[in-house]
């Protein structure tokens, strides 16, 4: 049978052979997806073996394949069937060893690559000056961890690496900063969040750049690496950070993590990394007490009044109602407190509790779940009938209105679906709970009372 020529030039499909040829269907590639991507990506292809309905390609690494799975694989597909119809899956192999080959085989002789790189990562190496030991605030949830960062800046390796965890907003980063603050005078300090690292990890791998990025990484004598719980499930990412590992602890760097968990509750993480990262101190920062939450206010009234040059007048019960508010996280407490001097300047007068629950209204209600079970709970108290009653099918006045109240105030403070509402109230149809809505709307436009009675549900359900 003759060669069928398909729409694209100098691609052949043989029916006799039915094989693929591979240096056409790269050029089809790079024509498609552009110099960029292919050069970057898809060059690095290769095809190990072809079946007559699929085919096993190799590539350098799982990330590689990872990436281009998810990002170019169906359109792969999609050119691939223009030139052998039949096929309709393809397989990776990954080959590691190729992978190191090719790295050693990289030459750099464009040095303007090294300063790029450089220039790259020193903008997100900068530490802040603010973040110190002088501003970190001693309590009992985080002492220990204090303590520990001091130590490691007065005695350098004893404890390696030293790995903090702990929750959002608990002082994590500003721990580690401080850590590099102390350090950088006589030591050079990289410190970077475990996202950039990757970030730098891509590109280089991308601009097969490589070799500098292990360089760069590598000549560190403080190596300080925040949030590292983002490399679970990127296994060649894990690869890289593991060599990195290596060679700083050989070569007597000081290693500085934080992570929000503990390093075997690192799931989707390789057992060696984790026996590595365990291998130093690890410590955890609690959520604060109520005598730390004041005392970080106070720490930073007394910083805003040097900062404007005026008095910031806050009185010791607003300090405690804010404190107790804020249930566990430092980042939450001082961005209220911000917002209660921003509006206490504003006015020009000390504010009282009632001043800052209407403030704050929005910030805490935001917090509270309010889940449909409360909802029920609430509205058919409120009203004096029995929950039975208010789910039951009777449709008498006393019982439907609370019910429709009760709907309504579902659809608005929580996320669930008008179906998943009707479900939870004895099984109605979501059209049933679409009319509720309408009717509630309706009246609290017009009707004093209902106005007056959701104002009321509306604050015993994100009030308490
Ligand atoms: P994490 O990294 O654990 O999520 P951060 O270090 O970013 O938390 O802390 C959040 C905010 O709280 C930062 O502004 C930080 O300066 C502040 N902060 C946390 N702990 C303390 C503390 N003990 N003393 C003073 N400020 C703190
Ligand atoms: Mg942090």
């Amino acid at each position: 049978m003759k060669n069928k020529l398909t729409n694209s030039q100098n691609i052949f499909v043989s029916e006799e052979e039915k094989t693929l040829n591979w240096t056409d269907f790269q050029s089809e590639l790079r024509k498609n997806f552009g110099e960029e991507i292919y050069s970057s990506w898809l060059k690095n292809i290769t095809l190990v073996k072809e079946y007559n309905d699929y085919l096993i390609l190799g590539v350098p690494t799982r990330f590689f394949r990872d990436w281009i799975v998810s990002r170019y694989l169906d359109k792969i597909l999609e050119l691939i069937k223009n030139f052998k119809l039949s096929l309709n899956r393809i397989e990776f192999r990954i080959n590691e060893d190729q992978k190191i080959v090719k790295n050693e085989e990289i030459k750099f002789d464009d040095l303007s690559k090294v300063t790029e790189i450089k220039d790259s990562i020193l903008n997100y190496n900068r530490l802040n000056p603010n973040l110190n030991f002088e501003n970190f605030i001693k309590g009992s949830s985080n002492e220990i961890a204090l303590s520990y960062s001091k130590k490691v800046c007065e005695n350098n390796s004893r404890y390696n690496p030293l790995y903090i965890y702990g929750g959002v907003g608990l002082g994590k980063t500003h721990l580690l900063n401080a850590i590099g603050l102390e350090l950088q005078a006589n030591n050079e300090v990289m410190f970077i969040s475990a996202e950039r690292f990757m970030y730098h990890f891509i590109k280089s791998i991308k601009k097969n750049d490589m070799v500098n990025f292990k360089d760069f990484f590598r000549k560190s004598s403080v190596f300080i690496i925040d949030d590292v719980q983002f490399i679970r499930g990127k296994e060649s990412l894990q690869e890289e950070f593991f060599h990195t590992f290596n060679s700083l602890i050989e070569k007597g760097s000081q290693i500085v993590i934080s992570a929000d968990r503990s390093p075997m509750k690192l799931d989707r993480v390789q057992e060696r990394i984790k026996s590595r990262l365990s291998g130093g101190l690890i410590i955890d920062i609690d959520v604060p007490d109520l005598e730390l939450k004041k005392n970080i206010i106070k720490k930073r009234i007394e910083v805003m009044q040097n900062q404007f040059k005026e008095n910031i007048d806050i009185t010791e019960e607003v300090i405690n109602y804010i404190s107790g508010e804020t249930k566990t996280n430092i980042r939450e407490l001082i961005g209220v407190l911000n917002r209660i001097v921003a509006f206490s300047r504003v006015h020009k007068r000390v504010l009282n509790i009632g001043d800052c629950k209407n403030i704050l209204k929005d910030v805490f209600s935001q917090n509270k779940v309010v889940t449909v079970d409360k909802i029920q709970n609430t509205v058919s108290n409120f009203f004096s009938i029995t929950l039975n009653d208010m789910l039951s099918q009777r449709r008498s006045r006393p019982l439907a209105r609370p019910r429709q109240i009760a709907m309504f105030l579902a659809k608005k403070l929580t996320t669930r679906s008008l179906p998943e509402i009707g479900r939870r109230f004895a099984n109605r149809d979501h059209t049933t709970v679409i009319h509720a809505v309408k009717t509630i709307t309706k009246l609290s436009e017009k009707d004093e009372e209902m106005k007056k009675n959701l104002t009321q549900l509306k604050s015993l359900l994100l009030e308490n």
